[in-house]
C-alpha cells in the first residue's frame, strides 16, 4: 500500500536525522562528501575542519535583533543543523533553480551554519548581511532592515519555506482524506491523518518539528464524541493570567498548558452539527497534543502580545522548566493501556523579547551548547556579544518563544 510505502521512506530519513550528530563526531570514519560538482555549493564543506561553536554572534543591521535570535535558536536544533552539516539537505532540495521555496535563503542559511561551525577561535560575530539580502527579496516585509518584526512571524516563515525547499512531495494529490473517530479508535486516525498529510507535506522540518493536535468535540445533547488530528509546528500558548502563584506576578507554564487543553463550550456563533442527534448543539470542545506523534523538538509561543494595534504585551514572567517538561498530561484520549510513558522535553533555546511593546523592544537569545559534549552550558546571544550564562539566568519574564527536545 502506498502509506506503508511513505512510512518507511520517512523514517530512514528521521534517523539520520537522529544519528546525524553521532556521525558528525565519527567523522574520521564518513567519506567526505563531494559537493563539487553541486552548482547550489560552490565550497565544498570538509567535515573534518568543523566544530560547532555556537558562541557566535550576529552584527545588528540596524533592527535586526529578531533576526538574530531566531537564527540563533534554530541553529541549536541539533538534529536539523547535523542534517545541513552533513549535507543530506543537498541530497533533498527541491529548488535547485531558485524559482519557488525559499529563492535561496536556505544556502544563505547553510553558509551560516558553516560559519557558526567552522573552528575560527578569531571570529566573534559576522554580518548576515546576505541572508538578510535574500529575505528581502523574499518578503517585502522584511525589506526595511531598520523595522522591528516578530520573532515568532519569522521562525514560523523560515521553518515554512525551508519545508518548502526540502518537500520530498513533488507530485502533489489534488484531494487527501480527512479522518474522523469517535475517541475509541484515536491511533489509527491518528496514523492514518499522518500518512494522508504526508502524501502532501513531507520534510526533514516535519520529522523534526511537526506534531499533531488531538481536536475533540462532544455534542452537548447525545454526548456522541468526535475526533479529529491537525497538524502542528509550533504552538502559540495563552498565559495564564487568573492563576498566579505567590511569588507575585509569576504563573507557571504547567498552567499555561492546562489552560491550552481546558474544555471550551462552543459559542452561539460556532455551533456545531451533531450528525447523530441531526441538530446543531453548542458542543464541547478540547484540543489536547496527540500522544501518537508528539515532535522530536517542540516550539512553544508564549502568546505575550495583549494587543494587536498597540502592540502592548504581557508582562507576567512564566516559570518554565529546564528539563523534565511532561507533556503527557497535555495529551488527550484514552490510552490502550490505561497508563501512557512520560513524554519529557528539556529546554535547549529561548527567544527572549526585552521592552514594554512588542512593536518596538530588543530581541535576545539563551541556547545551551549541546554539542559541547559534557559541559552543555547556557549562553546568551546579544546581537554580536555572546557571553555565558548560569541556568538561573534562563528563565525571566522577556522569555517569548521556547524551544524544547524530546529527552
Ligand atoms: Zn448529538
Amino acid at each position: 500500500m502506498v502509506k506503508s510505502k511513505r512510512r518507511l521512506a520517512s523514517i530512514p530519513n528521521l534517523v539520520k536525522a537522529r544519528l546525524a550528530l553521532s556521525q558528525y563526531r565519527r567523522i574520521a570514519d564518513n567519506p567526505i562528501i563531494n559537493t563539487a560538482d553541486n552548482p547550489i555549493i560552490t565550497t565544498a564543506v570538509n567535515p573534518i575542519a568543523l566544530v560547532f561553536q555556537g558562541k557566535i554572534g550576529l552584527y545588528n543591521l540596524g533592527n535586526s535583533c529578531y533576526l538574530s535570535s531566531c537564527l540563533q535558536c534554530l541553529s541549536h536544533i541539533i538534529p536539523l543543523t547535523s542534517y545541513f552539516l552533513i549535507n543530506e539537505y543537498v541530497k533533498e532540495i527541491l529548488d535547485r533553480d531558485g524559482t519557488n521555496g525559499s529563492l535561496g535563503l536556505i544556502i544563505e542559511y547553510y553558509d551560516l551554519l558553516k560559519i557558526f561551525c567552522i573552528d575560527s577561535t578569531n571570529t566573534k560575530a559576522v554580518y548576515p548581511i546576505s541572508f538578510m539580502g535574500k529575505l528581502k527579496n523574499l518578503n517585502p516585509i522584511y525589506i526595511n532592515v531598520e523595522q522591528q518584526q516578530d520573532a515568532h512571524e519569522l521562525i514560523n516563515y523560515l521553518i515554512y519555506k525551508f519545508h518548502e525547499d526540502l518537500n520530498r512531495v513533488v507530485d502533489k494529490p489534488c484531494y487527501t482524506a480527512k479522518f474522523i473517530g469517535n475517541g475509541t479508535d484515536d491511533e489509527e486516525i491518528s496514523t492514518n491523518t499522518w500518512e494522508s498529510d504526508l502524501l502532501i507535506e513531507n520534510s526533514i522540518i516535519k520529522d523534526i518539528l511537526g506534531g499533531q493536535l488531538r481536536s475533540q468535540l462532544k455534542c452537548s445533547f447525545c454526548k456522541k464524541v468526535s475526533v479529529s488530528f491537525d497538524y502542528f509546528q509550533t504552538i502559540e500558548i495563552t498565559i495564564q493570567k487568573t492563576k498566579l502563584r505567590s511569588r507575585k506576578g509569576s504563573v507557571d507554564l504547567e498552567d499555561c498548558l492546562e489552560l491550552f487543553i481546558k474544555e471550551e463550550k462552543l459559542d452561539e456563533a460556532n455551533k456545531m452539527f451533531c450528525s447523530k442527534c441531526n441538530k446543531k448543539s453548542n458542543g464541547i470542545k478540547k484540543i489536547s497534543f496527540d500522544k501518537n506523534k508528539v515532535p522530536m523538538v517542540i516550539i512553544l509561543l508564549l502568546k505575550r502580545i495583549e494587543n494587536y494595534e498597540t502592540g502592548e504585551k504581557i508582562k507576567t514572567l512564566v516559570n518554565f522548566p529546564l528539563e523534565n517538561l511532561n507533556i503527557n498530561q497535555y495529551c488527550g484520549g484514552e490510552s490502550a493501556d490505561g497508563e501512557s510513558l512520560p513524554m519529557r522535553y528539556d529546554l535547549f533555546a529561548v527567544s527572549n523579547h526585552l521592552g514594554d511593546n512588542m512593536n518596538s523592544g530588543h530581541y535576545t537569545a539563551c541556547a545551551r551548547n549541546l554539542w559541547d559534549n559534557c559541559e552543555s552550558k547556557w549562553y546568551e546571544y546579544n546581537d554580536d556579544i555572546v557571553n555565558e550564562i548560569d541556568d538561573g539566568d534562563v528563565v525571566t519574564n522577556n522569555a517569548y518563544i521556547l524551544f524544547y527536545k524530546r529527552q
